[in-house]
C-alpha cells in the first residue's frame, strides 16, 4: 500500500462529491457505475447498483438514505411501543445484506410492520424493496 498525495487526495475528494463513483471510506471505485448516469445514480440507484462497497463493507449513499428513512419512519410510528421499535430499527441492518441473522429480521420486520399502520407499513416496504437483501425480500415479498 502506497501513500496517497495530499493533491491527489483532494482531487479524489472532488471527484467523490462530483459523481460518487467511490466508496466514501476507503475510496475504492464503484462498481458498475459506469452502466447509469451519475445524476441518476444519485437521485436514486438502479437495480443494479451494489448496496455496499465490496471492499469495506460501507453502505453507499443510496443505502444508507434508505435505512435512514426507514428508521424515521419507525420511530414516528405510533402504533409501535418502544421496545418494538428498537427490535425493528435493527433488524434493518440484517435486511439489507445476507447474514445469518436475515432471515430472522425479515420475518421480525414483516410482523412489526404489520402492527405499525397501513400508512407506515406502506412506506416502510417501499424503502425496503429498494434496499433489502435478495434473501429478505423473498421472505418479505414472496
Ligand atoms: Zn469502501
Amino acid at each position: 500500500m502506497s501513500s496517497i498525495g495530499s493533491r491527489s487526495r483532494v482531487r479524489n475528494a472532488i471527484r467523490i462529491i462530483a459523481t460518487i463513483t467511490a466508496c466514501a471510506v476507503c475510496q475504492q471505485p464503484i462498481r458498475g457505475y459506469h452502466h447509469v448516469a451519475n445524476t441518476s445514480f444519485i437521485a436514486s440507484a438502479p437495480d443494479s447498483a451494489p448496496k455496499f462497497c465490496h471492499n469495506c463493507g460501507e453502505p453507499y449513499p443510496w443505502t444508507a438514505r434508505g435505512l435512514t428513512a426507514a428508521r424515521e419512519l419507525i420511530s414516528e410510528s405510533e402504533n409501535l411501543k418502544p421496545e418494538e421499535k428498537e427490535i425493528l430499527s435493527k433488524s434493518l441492518d440484517d435486511l439489507v445484506r445476507d447474514t445469518h441473522g436475515t432471515q430472522v429480521a425479515a420475518i421480525r420486520f414483516k410482523k412489526f410492520v404489520s402492527k405499525a399502520g397501513k400508512e407506515t407499513a406502506d412506506a416502510l416496504r417501499k424503502i425496503i424493496v429498494d434496499v433489502a437483501s435478495e434473501t429478505a425480500k423473498k421472505i418479505l415479498f414472496p
